[in-house]
This record gives C-alpha cells, structure tokens and sequence, in this order.
C-alpha cells in the first residue's frame, strides 16, 4: 500500500491510497477535485473509493465531481449521511471497512465535529485522524464538547506506538510554536521542531507524524486530565 500526500487548497493534506498490485486507489478526504485527478493519472490508478473523515467542506470539496468521473464510492460516517455531498456507503464506530485489499477500522471521534470519525488501517499501522488530531496540535471543537474531544484523542493515545498519523491540514509549523510555549524543555520536542522546520523550508510535507513522537510531544495529548485539556484547547483558540 502506498501514500500519496497531495496539497489541496490552501493548507489542506488528501491522501491518495494505492493498492499497487491492483492498481486501485481509495482518497481520503479529496479538498478538492483537480489535485486528486492529477495524481489518479500520475499513477494511472483507478479510483474506487473516496473515504470522508468528517463533512466540513475542505474534506469533501471534490466527492461529487471525482464521484461523477470515476463513478468512485463514497464513504463516511451514518450520521453524517444528509451532509455529505453523494455518500453511497455508511460507516459506524468500531467497524471494519473491507473493499478490494483495503481494511480499516472505523473510529467515530467527535469533537471537531459531531460526525467526525477516523480510517485506521491497522495492518499497515497508518491513521488518517482528519481534524481530530493534527502534529503537535488538535482540531477546534467546533461541534462537540472538549470532554468528546478529550476522549477522542485518548483513543487514538491508546493506538500500537509506531502508528503513523496522516492529518487533514499543515498546520505543524504555528502549533509547535504552542507546545513549545509551554513545554520548553522537552528535548524531544526541540528535536522534532528542527526537522519539521527542515522539511518546511524544503517544500515538504510534515507529515505523516509518529504516535511516539506526538504522545511525548503534542501539548494535547500530554494533557492529564480534562481540566488541563479544555484549559488549553481554550489558550490555543487564541494563541
Ligand atoms: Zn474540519
Ligand atoms: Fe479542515
């Protein structure tokens, strides 16, 4: 299995899947449909699937005219079924997609949204956490409540260490900047910044980041409790 990390919009990461022996590929929340159209042809991939981690319409920008053109199917959460654009098939917390070679875990974590869920294909150890989890940082809580949010990420918390996390935006730059405020010694975290700024400056993707590295390092995920959590998820709206 194969990633592909393409930039959509202005910040925005999608995530093409490819079976390479199939020459299938399922998308993970297509921005848009021009990038993605690129990459299908780059790869002379077709696509069968488009996976949505939540409805905001920087994930979901390109599932109707991608759904037109490959005539893919689209996948999310049941309880987002009347907002998401041309959904075919609903998925529910704890359940196991399987299509073609694909199969990934579905975990409904809300909080940026109500719907909000996350593809965990657990054989290749790699997540797509959409706006729930971000390096070094984690999504608004738009929807849901900092207690959904909490526990949200402590389920991803409770993932095999060396899962890899691909994120719905880059936004690793500005939050490192937050973790960093208020964890200035961490070495770990120093480590981390300087090759994220490496990557920046080379024109690449921070992404995808480590369980183990965002455990000791991502302010969100090492707070103790919900009181700490919702005390800086409130710090960080304003940061
Ligand atoms: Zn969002
Ligand atoms: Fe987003």
């Amino acid at each position: 299995m194969k990633i592909e990390i393409i930039k959509c919009l202005e910040d925005n990461y999608s995530y093409l899947i490819i079976d390479e022996n199939k020459q299938i590929a399922c998308v993970v929340d297509p921005s848009e449909a021009k990038p993605i159209i690129h990459h299908i042809e780059k790869n002379k991939v077709e696509l069968k699937y488009i996976l949505n981690t939540h409805h905001h319409y920087d994930h979901v920008g390109g599932n109707v005219e991608l759904k037109k053109r490959y005539n893919s199917h689209v996948i999310g959460f049941e309880g987002d079924k009347e907002r998401i654009p041309g959904i075919d098939e609903l998925v529910v917390d704890n359940q196991i997609w399987k299509k073609d070679n694909f199969e990934a875990k579905i975990y409904h974590i809300p909080g940026h949204t109500k719907g909000h869920i996350a593809f965990h294909f657990y054989k290749e150890k790699k997540i797509f956490t959409g706006d729930t989890l971000f390096s070094l940082g984690c999504g608004r809580i738009f929807e849901g409540t900092y207690e959904q949010m909490f526990n949200s990420l402590n389920r991803i918390k409770k993932l095999q260490k060396d899962t890899k996390i691909y994120c719905g935006h880059e936004y690793t730059l500005q939050n490192s900047n937050f973790c960093l405020k208020h964890d200035p010694k961490n070495l770990k975290l120093l480590e981390k910044i300087k090759l994220i700024k490496e990557k920046i400056k080379n024109n690449l993707p921070s992404v995808p980041t480590i369980l183990v590295d965002e455990i000791e390092c991502n302010a969100f995920l090492k707070a103790k409790d919900l009181e700490s959590f919702s005390k800086l998820r409130d710090l960080k709206d304003n940061f």
